[in-house]
């Protein structure tokens, strides 16, 4: 992954405990900045001699705001997000690689219905905002906050409300005033109209509970979508894990399905199922390579693999036969990934 230096053109206080800013790269990089709402960037940031990375969605939307911005909240001894609260000022150079993830419209028919919990309202609010100024689909938010003075962007909210009349119904539903967010709840904002896509970013509780009650519903796995902001404890327990290597010379290839093409790739000994796929001159989305952005999400079709990490893969997301093309290994010669389930 290439890093590139964008300038903090403005910082923005959103609630006591998050900030947005609005980062411009210089004109030779431009071009590489181009999105999708919905996506995130990666950035690197400066610890003691070297960096962590963390990634954070982008909260803007090419139609409506002019610059890239993230919105970033703080998590308890978290170090990059309080980083981020304390640190950058105007002017301030970052190093951030550019745009990835597929947490996207898929449709231009069928209506998004979106439940956000605190800070996954970032491409949610971006996602909102393209289907209000690119189509003609009328949005339904849910979200999730502890307080009214969590809520991010309320004020933008209000506006594309009153700027949308009929487009944009968005329910608040805070914890303080309400309880936790359960079943029913959810069950009674879907109210019956199951044909939409259904978007979720939040707290990992948040998520499980809305996939479970679309799950319920009997809405498909195909358009229920999530992004998860994961963090170091969320996953399963596996990170670092040593995975036995591909038996010396049994697997020789392995079959990729990408963009609607069918491709034998040629399996590099040792590899990843990404390393082989790129160094075929495939070209699948990946960013982070290291299990925690969920870019390379694949559906394994046939075949045995086995993961190094899968820090960002959930019970349910591997049961229903998601892996990681960034940590896959390939255990037996019959291995078929599907890059566009
Ligand atoms: C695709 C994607 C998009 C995202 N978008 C956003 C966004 O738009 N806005 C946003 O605010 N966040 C977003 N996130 C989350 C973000 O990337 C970070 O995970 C989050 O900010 C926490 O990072 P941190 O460095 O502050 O915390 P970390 O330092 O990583 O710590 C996280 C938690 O783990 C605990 N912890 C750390 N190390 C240990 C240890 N050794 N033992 C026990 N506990 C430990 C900390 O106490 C803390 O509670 C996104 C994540 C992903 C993957």
């Amino acid at each position: 992954m290439k890093f590139y230096p964008l300038t903090v053109r403005e910082v923005i206080d959103e609630t006591v405990q998050a900030r947005s800013f609005r980062l411009r790269p210089d004109g030779a990089h431009a071009h590489l900045f181009g999105y999708k709402p919905g996506q995130f960037l990666t950035f690197r940031i400066p610890q003691g001699d070297g960096h962590i990375e963390r990634c954070y969605s982008l909260s803007s939307a090419p139609s409506s705001d002019a610059e890239l911005k993230v919105t970033v909240k703080r998590v308890r001894d978290g170090f990059g997000s309080n980083w981020f609260n304390d640190v950058p000022k105007p002017g301030d150079a970052i190093e951030v690689a550019p745009p990835s993830g597929r947490f996207v419209l898929r449709s231009r028919d069928r209506q998004p219905v979106l439940f956000a919990g605190g800070s996954g309202i970032t491409p949610v609010i971006s996602l909102i905002k393209q289907a209000l100024h690119e189509t003609a689909l009328a949005p339904r938010l849910f979200y999730a906050n502890t307080d009214t003075d969590q809520i991010i962007f309320r004020r933008e909210i209000d506006d594309l409300c009153a700027r949308f009349p009929g487009r944009l119904d968005c329910h608040h539903h805070i914890d303080a005033q309400s309880g936790l967010a359960d079943a029913g709840r959810i069950r009674e904002f879907v109210g019956g109209r199951l044909d939409c896509d259904f978007f979720v970013c939040g707290p990992a509780p948040f998520m499980d509970l809305t996939e479970d009650v679309l799950s319920g519903l009997g809405v498909g796995d195909r358009h229920v979508f999530i992004e998860r902001f994961t963090m170091p404890e969320d996953g399963d327990g596996d990170a670092g894990a040593e995975v036995p290597a591909a038996g010396a010379g049994a697997v020789e290839s392995f079959r990729a399905t990408l963009d609607g093409a069918e491709h034998e790739v040629p399996y590099l000994a040792g590899q990843t199922l990404l390393r082989s796929m790129l160094s075929r001159g495939l070209d699948p989305v990946y960013s982070c390579e290291d299990a925690h952005c969920g870019s390379c999400m694949v559906i394994r079709r046939s075949g045995e693999v086995a993961m190094r990490k899968s820090t960002v893969l959930s019970k349910r997301d591997k049961e229903r036969g998601y892996i990681l093309l960034c940590q896959a290994v390939p255990q037996s010669d019959d291995v078929w990934v599907d890059c566009d389930a």
